[in-house]
């Protein structure tokens, strides 16, 4: 029997593009490879930004109501192609089906939410001499660099408001997940003018080139801290712009006035949804002692009636971890919080394949300077810790380099909104968490970001500043 491949290829000036290197893309429920894509190289990309160069006055002298139709329109292509791409998505990344459709339908409400965002131009002085307004224009091409663990979604954060602002794109996704991407780049071929919306696939080197490239303007980057880091460098090379999304190592906070069987279930899926692979993953669980032990048995209680197993089964609620370095690092963590002699209190026994599986896993107040609490770890091991102070809970979940999200959960809305108040994060919710919007700013503080998305704010990233001052006396 010959194995039959997804067939799809890079979209560059409006076109498809084959490539004579291509990489292999796995399913990680059963190890398989499920396509053979284009591995871009550097001309390839020099092609994409060549394309995205022509077509940059062009669009950025269309109307922007013009621009918001084309994409509110692309927004609906998405949705009347739903199972087709959460489909092809559930089989890359390993989401059960449930969450791969999600995915899709909140790509295309973010589209279509984004495209009702104006910068608008505003006067900021006017008297008998000068008039002096301030408006944006756009910065020219645009490079996103997107992850595996949210491929579509990061992708269309990126893409919605830089195409409405005006920019050109080059979009790249991990080499991990590039099939759904690759897709909808196929489905933006007709819509868009040509050169508007490209989409490359290849390795990490593809994204080291486009962030050193001479003719892209700004860098849209979601992936790691360490990456992060050396974005931030190459970009320096032509003074990109950039907005980094990176790591984090987010904290829940329990106060001792919650019910623990009320919120378990709650809790346990922000630390677990999508197999923990994400970025405002819930990654400490501090609780207060009064009702630690309570909290503890009731959430392993609730996690033990959790299935993990393969995406394309309806009654998998986590699939695997995306890929085998992931899942790799996630078996290491194991293995070094057992040698440390650590309470795993469920899971930790990880089965021989086929699949990236792993259990979901909670450890029982291990070291504050353990590797379980310090490191970021992208995978389903929890460690759920004791508190008694609040200044002591408030410094342990601060004394951390990253700060992306956090979360504080009790019956005392005004304590925990104090507590909120000082956490060293971009986002931080009360009784809450996950919760992002179109119309909410989103960026890391410290090591987990530079610069916002979504918002307003996110919006203006993919603008110039520009002020012009007219003085309204005659010459002569
Ligand atoms: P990663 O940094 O390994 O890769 C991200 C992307 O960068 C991929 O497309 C990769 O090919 C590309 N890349 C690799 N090397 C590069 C280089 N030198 N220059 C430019 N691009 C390069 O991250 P990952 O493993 O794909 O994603 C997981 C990480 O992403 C986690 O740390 C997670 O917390 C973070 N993340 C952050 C957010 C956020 O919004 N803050 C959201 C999702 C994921």
């Amino acid at each position: 029997m010959t194995t039959k491949y997804f067939e799809l290829e890079m979209t560059i000036n409006g076109k498809a593009v084959v490539t004579e290197k291509r990489l292999p893309v796995i399913n990680p429920a059963t190890e398989q490879i499920i396509a053979y894509v284009p591995d871009a190289n550097q001309l390839e990309l020099d092609k994409a930004v060549k394309s995205a160069r022509t077509a940059f006055p062009g669009w950025a002298a269309t109307d922007i109501d013009k621009r918001a139709q084309l994409l509110n329109t692309f927004a609906d292509v998405l949705l009347s192609h739903k199972e087709e791409l959460a489909n092809l998505f559930s089989l890359e990344m390993g989401r059960p089906l449930a969450g791969a459709l999600d995915e899709i339908t909140r790509a295309s409400y973010w589209i279509k939410e984004t495209t009702k965002q104006r910068l608008d131009r505003k006067i900021i002085e006017e008297n008998e001499t000068y008039r002096v307004e301030r408006y944006y224009t756009p910065l020219g091409i645009v490079g996103a660099i997107a992850p595996w663990n949210f491929p579509v979604l990061l992708s269309i954060w990126k893409v919605a408001p830089a195409l409405l602002t005006g920019n050109t794109i080059i979009v790249k996704p991990s080499p991990y997940t590039p099939l759904t991407a690759l897709k909808i780049g196929e489905l933006g071929r007709k819509l868009f003018p040509a050169g508007v919306l490209n989409v490359l696939s290849g390795g990490d080197d593809l994204g080291k080139w486009m962030t050193e490239h001479s003719d892209i303007n700004k860098i849209s980057f979601t992936g790691s801290t360490a990456t992060g880091k050396k974005v931030m460098q190459s970009a320096a090379s032509n003074l990109k712009r950039i907005t980094l999304e990176l790591g984090g190592n987010d904290a829940a906070i329990v106060l001792p006035d919650v019910e623990p069987k009320k919120v378990v279930e709650k809790l346990f899926w922000t630390a677990f949804r999508n197999t923990a692979q994400v970025c405002i993953a819930t990654k400490r669980m501090y609780v207060h002692e009064d009702i630690y032990d309570e909290f503890l048995t009731e959430l392993v209680n609730y996690a033990k009636t959790i299935k993990v197993g393969d995406g394309a089964d309806p009654s998998s609620q986590l699939g695997p971890i995306q890929n085998k370095m992931q899942f790799e690092k996630v078996k290491d963590l194991i293995e070094n919080t057992k040698k440390s002699g650590a309470d795993i209190v469920l899971g930790g026994e990880v089965q021989k394949g086929p699949g990236y599986f792993i259990p979901v896993t909670i450890v029982n107040n291990p070291p504050e300077d353990s590797r379980v609490v310090v490191e970021e770890a992208f995978g389903p091991i929890l460690p759920v810790l004791k508190y008694k102070d609040y200044e002591d809970v408030i410094e342990r979940v601060n004394n951390t380099s990253l700060g992306l999200g956090g979360s504080v959960w009790g019956r005392d809305l005004e304590l925990a909104y104090s507590i909120a108040e000082r956490l060293e994060t971009g986002t931080v919710w009360v009784n809450e968490s996950q919760i992002l919007s179109p119309h909410y700013p989103f960026g890391g503080h410290k090591e987990s970001g530079f610069g916002i998305e979504n918002s307003l704010d996110g919006l203006s990233e993919y603008t110039n500043s520009k002020t012009v001052m007219i003085n309204k006396k005659k010459m002569d």
